[in-house]
C-alpha cells in the first residue's frame, strides 16, 4: 500500500506531537509532506531534522528566515514557505492526503477550509474554524468531495458510536435521538466559587486528566471548551443544541455517547489520551497502534455523572446562547473568548472575569447571516476590537467579573 502523504497544521502543539508519535509507530503507511508551526523554530527544526518533510512552513515571516538559515546546513532540501499562504499552500498539495487541522483558535480557520476545498481527508482537532463558520465550512467540505473526520476526544467518540454509514456532513444520521457529550468539569469543578477570582494562569494550565495546549485548558477550566464542542457537535452531526446534552464525567474515561430511538446508548471508552481520537482518524476505517494503554477497567472501578452548574460555568451558557442565536454570534463568542483567556494567560485580566467579557461584547457586537467568508471575519474583527477594548479600559479586574 502506497504511504499516505500527511500535512501537520501545528505540528509543534499538543496535538500536532501526538500526531508524529502515531506516524512514528507506522512508518510504513504515512509519509510527512509537510509540517506547519507559528514562531517555535527550536520545536520545528527538530522534527524537520527527525522527520525530513518536503516543506516546513512558519506563520511568522522572521521565524521562517530562521529556520531557512538553520536548515541549510542540516537538510537544504526542505522548502521552507512563509505565512497564511504557505499554510494553504501545503493544505492543498497534490501529494498531500490527509492533513492534520491542529492549529490553535481562528489562525486555523484559513488552511483549514483550504484542505476542504481541495478535497483532503481533514483531520480536524481545530474545533475554532467550526465555532466560527460551520455551514460555510461543512459546505466546503461538500463541494470539494473532503472527508471531515473529528480529532476532538468527544466528537471522536461519537463518530465511532454512530451507525457505520454516518459521515459527518451526511444528514442526520438514522435512529439517532440524542448526543451525549461528556465534559471532566476541569480542575475547578469543586473548588469554592470564592476563589475562582483568584485562579492563577499556572492553576488552570494544569488540567486533571488531559495534558493540552495552554488556550484549550483555560478553555476546559471556564467549561467554554465544552461550549464550543456544543456548537462542534451540532455541524459535525447535523443536529440542534437541544439535542446535546453536557455530562459531567470526572474520570474522563467515557468520551462521549449516542442515544438512540429504541432506547440503547453507546458509548465509546479509553484512557484520556489524544492518540486514540487521532489514530482513528489516521487510519479510517481501519485500526492501528496509537501507543495508548489499554483501559484497565477493573483498576477504574467506578463511573460517575452529574449535570453541568451553568452558575459556576457561565461560558457553557453563552455558547448554548451563541448557537441558538445563529450567524456571526458563535464567531464573536469565539472571537471574545481568545481575547480574554490571551488577557488571563498575560495576567491582565481575572479568571472570573473572562465571560463577562465575552456576554459583553455579544450584546455589543451585532449578529449578521454568516453567508460569506467576509461577513464572519469581519465579525471575528469587531469582535476582538471590542473586546480588547473592554479589557484594556476596565479600571480593575473586579469590574468585569
Ligand atoms: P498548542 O497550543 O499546543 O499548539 C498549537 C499549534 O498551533 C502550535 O504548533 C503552534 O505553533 C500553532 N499556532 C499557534 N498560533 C498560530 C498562528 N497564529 N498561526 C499558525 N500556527 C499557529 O494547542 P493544542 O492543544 O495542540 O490544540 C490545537 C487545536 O486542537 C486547538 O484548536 C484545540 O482546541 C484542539 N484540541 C486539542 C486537544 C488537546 O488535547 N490538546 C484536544 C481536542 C482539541
Ligand atoms: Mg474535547
Amino acid at each position: 500500500m502506497k504511504p499516505l502523504g500527511m500535512t501537520i497544521l501545528g505540528a509543534t502543539g499538543s496535538i500536532g506531537v501526538s500526531t508524529l508519535d502515531v506516524i512514528e509507530r507506522n512508518p510504513d503507511r504515512y509519509r510527512v509532506i509537510a509540517l506547519t508551526a507559528n514562531r517555535d523554530v527550536d520545536g520545528l527544526l527538530r522534527q524537520c531534522i527527525d522527520h525530513q518533510p518536503h516543506y516546513a512552513v512558519m506563520a511568522d515571516t522572521d521565524s521562517a528566515e530562521q529556520l531557512q538559515h538553520r536548515l541549510r546546513e542540516s537538510a537544504p532540501d526542505i522548502e521552507v514557505l512563509a505565512g497564511e499562504e504557505g499554510l494553504r499552500h501545503v493544505a492543498s498539495l497534490d501529494e498531500v492526503d490527509c492533513v492534520m487541522a491542529a492549529i490553535v483558535g481562528a489562525a486555523g480557520l484559513m488552511p483549514a477550509l483550504e484542505a476542504a476545498r481541495s478535497g483532503k481527508r481533514i483531520l480536524l482537532a481545530n474545533k475554532e474554524a467550526l465555532v466560527m463558520s460551520g455551514a460555510l465550512f461543512m459546505q466546503q467540505v461538500q463541494e470539494g468531495g473532503a472527508v471531515l473526520l473529528p480529532v476532538d476526544s468527544e466528537h471522536n467518540a461519537i463518530f465511532q458510536c454512530m451507525p457505520a454509514s454516518f459521515v459527518p456532513g451526511s444528514g442526520h444520521p438514522d435512529g439517532v435521538s440524542n448526543i451525549l457529550l461528556t465534559a471532566s468539569g476541569g480542575p475547578f469543578r469543586t473548588t469554592p466559587v470564592e476563589k475562582l477570582a483568584g485562579i492563577t494562569p499556572e492553576q488552570a494550565c494544569a488540567h486533571p486528566n488531559w495534558d493540552m495546549g495552554r488556550k484549550i485548558s483555560v478553555d476546559s477550566a471556564t467549561m467554554m471548551n465544552k461550549g464550543l464542542e456544543v456548537i462542534e457537535a451540532c455541524w459535525l452531526f447535523s443536529t440542534d443544541a437541544t439535542h446535546v446534552q453536557v455530562v459531567i464525567h470526572p474520570q474522563s474515561v467515557i468520551h462521549s455517547m449516542v442515544q438512540y430511538l429504541d432506547g440503547s446508548v453507546l458509548a465509546q471508552l479509553g484512557n484520556p489520551d489524544m492518540r486514540t481520537p487521532i489514530a482513528h482518524c489516521m487510519a479510517w476505517p481501519e485500526r492501528i497502534d496509537a501507543g495508548v494503554q489499554a483501559l484497565d477497567i477493573v483498576g477504574i472501578g467506578r463511573l460517575d455523572f452529574e449535570a453541568p452548574d451553568l452558575e459556576r460555568f457561565p461560558c457553557l451558557r453563552l455558547a448554548q446562547e451563541a448557537w441558538q442565536s445563529g450567524g456571526t454570534a458563535s464567531a464573536v463568542l469565539n472571537a471574545a473568548n481568545e481575547i480574554a483567556v490571551d488577557a488571563f494567560l498575560n495576567h491582565q485580566l481575572a479568571f472570573t472575569a473572562i465571560p463577562g467579557v465575552i456576554e459583553t461584547t455579544l450584546a455589543h457586537v451585532g449578529v449578521h447571516d454568516a453567508s460569506t467568508l467576509e461577513v464572519i471575519l469581519d465579525a471575528d474583527h469587531q469582535a476582538r476590537e471590542y473586546a480588547g477594548e473592554l479589557i484594556s479600559g476596565a479600571s480593575s479586574f473586579g469590574e468585569l467579573a
